[in-house]
């Protein structure tokens, strides 16, 4: 068979709103081109309006299956024909498969994450604490996974405190042995539960361009050395909050490894195959 793009190779991509600077059809292509597989991933920008159209448009163009990204993660559920139990719990999608017309969405960002941290960062979780700030679809994933893991201790930190409180509400009774603790992300209540955490992740926004001069922390001084400090945004790649936890003494990590990791599993999902994990990511840093 020749090599290349022919009658036989399997569509896969990415569908968000604005997708122009995502790392995904890279990595994805980066991975068919190593393995030598018939596949191709590209890049769908789709408009809110569209989102249903596009969805059944997978099964109408026999597409294998593609990633969601923001900010319809939440919204294709209900164009799904199933849902796994852990996006359902999490009210996320970042996967869909079809198989055959049936299509079935997943939540790989959860296993994004624990492999990061525990490949990665070489952090157990079980019996930990751990300090998240934000409360959106990206921390009801990393909280998810921690939870699932046996962390004992979750600090919920949002501006909103009420979706704080609906993933408290959504997966305490889930993770019965867990406790889970909700807060306004301000410098009072942060205090005291970062000095008593292992682990601290910025899952806000706060970081990306144009806001790369801010931080999610109001102040640098309750970062310190027992602390993994893990930040979702991966461009830029070293945030404020990074360079001053570093500066702390912290350990950090930045959100590459999860968004590599997700892909590995959303590519597993697609075609059976799974790349081997920490050394393919040493291609991307
Ligand atoms: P989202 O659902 O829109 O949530 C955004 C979060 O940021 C909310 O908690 C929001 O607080 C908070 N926030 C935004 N601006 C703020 C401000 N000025 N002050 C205080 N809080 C603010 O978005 P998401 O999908 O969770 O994504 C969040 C981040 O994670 C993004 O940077 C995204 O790129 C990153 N991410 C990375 C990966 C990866 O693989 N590395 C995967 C998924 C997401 P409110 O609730 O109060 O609005």
């Amino acid at each position: 068979m020749k090599k290349g793009i022919n009658g036989k190779t399997k569509i896969i991509g990415l569908v968000g709103e604005n997708i122009k600077n995502s790392l995904s059809p890279y990595i994805h292509n980066r991975i068919i081109v190593k393995y030598s597989l018939n596949f191709c991933y590209l890049p769908f920008q789709v408009k809110k309006a569209d989102l249903n159209n596009a969805i059944e448009g997978i099964k109408a163009l026999n597409i294998k299956g593609v990633n969601i990204t923001f900010p319809y993660k939440e919204k294709v559920i209900g164009f799904l024909d199933e849902v796994e139990e852990s996006a359902r719990r999490i009210g996320a999608v970042n996967t869909i498969v079809n198989n055959e017309g049936v299509l079935n969405g997943y939540n790989t960002d959860v296993v994004g994450f624990k492999r990061s941290l525990q490949e990665v960062g070489e952090f157990t979780v079980k019996r930990k604490k751990a300090a998240i700030l934000g409360g959106g679809g990206a921390a009801r994933a990393v909280i998810y996974s921690i939870l699932e893991e046996g962390i004992e201790e979750v600090y919920i930190f949002n501006r909103t405190l009420e979706k704080a409180g609906k993933i408290k509400q959504d997966f305490s009774s889930f993770f019965p042995e867990s406790s889970i603790y909700i807060f306004p992300l301000e410098k009072e209540s942060l205090k005291d539960k970062i000095n008593k955490a292992h682990l601290l992740v910025n899952t806000t926004s706060i970081g990306m361009p144009p806001q790369v001069n801010n931080t999610p922390l109001p102040d640098e001084k309750l970062f310190h050395p027992n602390l993994l400090v893990y930040d979702l945004i991966y461009h830029p790649a070293k945030t404020l909050f990074l360079k001053q936890a570093e500066e702390a003494g912290a350990k950090i990590i930045n959100g590459l490894p999860m968004l590599f990791y997700q892909a590995i599993e959303s590519f597993y999902l697609w075609t059976g195959l799974k790349p081997e994990g920490k050394e393919l990511l040493e291609v991307f840093r």
